[in-house]
């Protein structure tokens, strides 16, 4: 099959950085299966602005921590729009924040089998999807790690940290095993951008908090980081592979 068509899944793509990054790519003329556990409201949303603008886009709802659920999420986007070509692992979590003298193995297992597994589990029905094309020089992945990976997240999120150095080996790795057929996996490492997540990881306001001490004294956009993601998916970035790139603010 020779590809005439880009069509990229995003998991987590209902709101925050995904939801850019689908904004993004639907306007650089990308078919967009946005994947999202349940936030409805937020995805119809993201869905009609896309296409309010001429973009093609559909939202698909799977928990991306149940493999069955993934399994079926990728024959779901098969079925409406042929093998996908591209694809950004970028759902994450975060617990509250704790350390790691109290953490519990339900909690670390919680945030390993969402920020990890399910990065492996994508990556292995991209490929499958990938293999449909004849060229599968056009296909490539990026991670959504985060600067956590190599700060640490002490007093508040070890555990989350170390799911993204994961994912970080996880990059390099996969990027190695896939390079001989020409497929690029690269990863992007946010730093403190506004969104929902630290919401959940029970601070609300962090980013806030946290921006008068970076380099650059501000927190980021989750448009900037959809930037970067874009143009390592890009043909710009035809010769990338492996890499990382830092959108933390100089930190
Ligand atoms: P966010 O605003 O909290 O959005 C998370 C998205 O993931 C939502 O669309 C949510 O779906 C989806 N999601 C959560 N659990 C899911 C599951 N089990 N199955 C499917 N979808 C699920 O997060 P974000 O800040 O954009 O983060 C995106 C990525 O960037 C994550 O990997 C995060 O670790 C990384 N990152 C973020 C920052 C930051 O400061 N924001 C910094 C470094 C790295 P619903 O809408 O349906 O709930």
């Amino acid at each position: 099959m020779v590809i005439s068509k880009k069509v990229v899944l995003i998991t987590g793509g209902g709101r925050g950085i995904g939801a850019a990054t689908a904004s993004l790519l639907a306007k650089e003329n990308y078919i967009v299966a946005i994947n999202y556990k349940e936030d409805e409201v937020s995805v119809k949303k993201l869905l009609s602005s896309i296409r309010l603008k001429g973009g093609c886009a559909e939202a698909f709802k799977a928990d991306i921590s149940d493999e069955s659920q993934v399994e079926e999420l990728f024959s779901s986007v098969i079925f409406k729009y042929g093998p996908i070509t591209h694809l950004v692992n970028n759902v994450g979590v975060l617990a509250r924040q704790q350390r790691v003298e109290n953490m519990t193995s339900d909690r670390i297992n919680y945030i390993l089998q969402h920020n990890v597994t399910p990065y492996f589990i994508c990556a292995r029905e991209a490929v499958k999807h990938f293999k449909r094309h004849d060229d599968m020089s056009n296909c490539a992945i990026v991670n959504v790690s985060s600067a956590a990976s190599r700060l640490g997240g002490a007093n508040e999120y070890v555990d989350y940290a170390a799911s993204k150095g994961a994912i970080d080996t996880f990059t390099i790795g996969l990027s190695l095993e896939l390079a001989e057929y020409g497929v690029r996996v690269n990863c992007v490492r946010p730093g403190c951008i506004y969104t929902d997540i630290h919401r959940d990881g029970g601070e609300a306001e962090r980013v806030s908090r946290l921006a008068p001490q970076l380099p650059l004294r501000r927190g980021g956009t989750a448009l900037e980081v959809a930037n970067a993601i874009a143009w390592l998916l890009s043909d710009e970035a035809s010769y990338v592979t492996g890499s990382f790139i830092d959108l933390a603010g100089g930190k």
